[in-house]
């Protein structure tokens, strides 16, 4: 994969230029737009933990962007790469995130510089519950306050962890599973939460789909069945996204590229086979259901409908920009596409749907999550039932009144009331929808003027418009 060059800006900045794009269009004022750019805090901590005989020294952030909402949102990430740049970047663009999808959260984000892979689990959970006592006594930790979540290289298990020290150092605390999103089930988390960011991804690509004047600007004809799509990571969010679209929508999965090799299949990868053998071997080498390739830089490159950049930050800059070959891009990942690399596509007419809205699948089902726990009731268990007895009742009516017989498939699924998974995913299906709706419109009637203006303007504007009005209620 191509590295940035030095000339390109950082992540920090990168995000920045692109606010500014957004700005010029809005009327708001020099100083309330600077409030809103700037990240509000940043919690650094180098912390001990006495492993493998000696003290091991860990650094992590804490950042709080924007707190016009509260609690603030957003994951911890575990990776060697973590720095104060990056965990700024990601704080800022949670907080236009929540907003474009209306989660009622203020933008933040955590990170520690730690390789998972170096440490057994042992270790790892040792070290994530002295980073969560950290966090958590200085309430960057707090259901009220600021609620983290899973991001890459964390995952439900380390979820689990944070919750339950923040459990021992607030015994009477009665919310304190809400401290933290992305929780396994057992420890209050929520169905349909470890797919939501990729289920998040297929629902953003298919409202997409069910436009045909936004089709048509990126040169594509039809729906999803047998579009070429390349996928580059193959965690959380471009396994599942990279499995319902091939699964659901019938598009044809044609490289999937790891940091240690790609696996191609012009017909289309079988995913779930290739998950189940990646999980087992750590590599696709030795599948055989498509071609492994240790060099995966080409593959960036190559021809397809749909790039799904779903593993981490500024893989699309200034040196692939002009070689990327696909008519949408979908940034699965956070801040995939540099300002620069952004500006060369534009005028190349790619269409991308921008990350905080591509990816926002996850917080708006960790929003769900929250509201669960405060609420300390599973959805659906009190309607379920009785929303059965009632289509029942209907069903027997109608096939009383006309003497006919309603088909068993049909009767099934008309009656079953609506479980936990299946609200998820609707609430789900209706944020992606009210979110694109508002983001096309604006799209739109730009573009009457400017054949340039792009989705991610229209985004951050509607975005940073939203944080304004908060801080202008607010008083501030
Ligand atoms: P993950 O750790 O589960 O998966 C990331 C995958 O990318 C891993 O399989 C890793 O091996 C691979 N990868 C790393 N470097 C690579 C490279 N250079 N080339 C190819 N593959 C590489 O992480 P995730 O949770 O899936 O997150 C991926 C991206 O999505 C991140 O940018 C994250 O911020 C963003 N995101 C995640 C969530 C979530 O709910 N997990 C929500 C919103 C956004």
């Amino acid at each position: 994969m191509a590295t940035a060059r030095k000339s390109e800006p950082s992540f920090r900045a990168s995000v920045n230029t692109l606010f500014d794009n957004a700005i010029r269009h809005l009327n708001i004022s020099k100083g309330l737009a600077e409030k809103i750019r700037v990240c509000n805090s940043t919690y650094t901590v180098r912390f001990g933990v006495k492993l493998r005989g000696d003290f091991q020294t860990f650094t992590g952030y804490r950042s709080v962007h924007s707190e016009h909402a509260e609690p603030v949102k957003g994951g911890i990430r575990y990776a060697l790469s973590v720095n104060q740049d990056e965990v700024e970047a990601l704080a800022a663009l949670m907080t236009y995130k929540c907003a474009i999808v209306e989660v009622p959260f203020g933008g933040s984000k955590g990170g520690l510089c730690i390789n998972p892979r170096d440490w057994s689990e042992d270790e790892l959970e040792r070290i994530t519950r002295r980073f969560a006592f950290e966090l958590i006594k200085r309430d960057l930790i707090n259901p009220s306050q600021n609620v983290p979540a899973p991001d890459m290289g964390t995952g439900e298990r380390e979820m689990a962890w944070i919750a339950d020290q923040y459990k021992r150092m607030n015994t009477t605390d009665i919310d304190a599973r809400a401290c933290v999103t992305g929780k396994p089930l057992n420890a209050g988390g929520i169905r349909g939460r470890t797919e939501a960011t990729g289920r998040g991804v297929q629902y953003a690509l298919q409202d997409f789909f069910r436009h045909k004047e936004d089709v048509k600007v990126s040169g594509l004809k039809g729906d999803l069945k047998g579009k070429r799509i390349i996928i580059q990571g193959f965690g959380n969010v471009g396994y599942h996204a990279a499995k319902f679209l091939h699964e659901e929508d019938d598009a044809r999965i044609v490289h999937i590229i790891e940091y240690n090799g790609a696996l191609s299949n012009p017909k289309g990868i079988k995913v779930q086979a290739a998950k189940d053998w990646f999980s087992e071997h750590g590599t696709f080498k030795g599948f055989s259901g498509g071609t492994f390739t240790e060099k995966t830089e080409h593959l960036f490159e190559a021809e397809c409908d749909i790039l799904i950049p779903a593993a981490m930050e500024g893989v699309i800059n200034l040196d692939n920009a002009d070689h990327i070959d696909a008519n949408v891009i979908i940034e699965a990942a956070n801040g995939p596409v540099t300002a620069g690399a952004d500006e060369i596509l534009r005028k190349k007419g790619t269409v991308i749907i921008p990350d905080m809205y591509a990816n926002a699948g996850g917080v708006t089902v960790s929003y769900f999550e929250w509201v669960k726990n405060l609420s300390h009731i599973r959805f659906g268990r009190m309607q379920r039932r009785e929303e059965e007895a009632r289509h029942r009742m209907l069903i027997d009516e109608i096939e009383r009144a006309t003497g006919d017989k309603v088909s068993k498939v049909f009767k099934e699924r008309y009656i079953k009331g609506a479980d936990e998974l299946t609200l998820v995913r609707s609430g789900l299906d209706d944020t992606m929808r009210n979110a694109y709706a508002s983001m096309r419109e604006l799209w739109h009637q730009k573009r009457s003027d400017d054949a340039n203006f792009d989705l991610r303007t229209a985004a951050y504007m509607i975005s940073i418009q939203r944080v304004a009005d908060s801080y202008r209620a607010l008083g501030l």
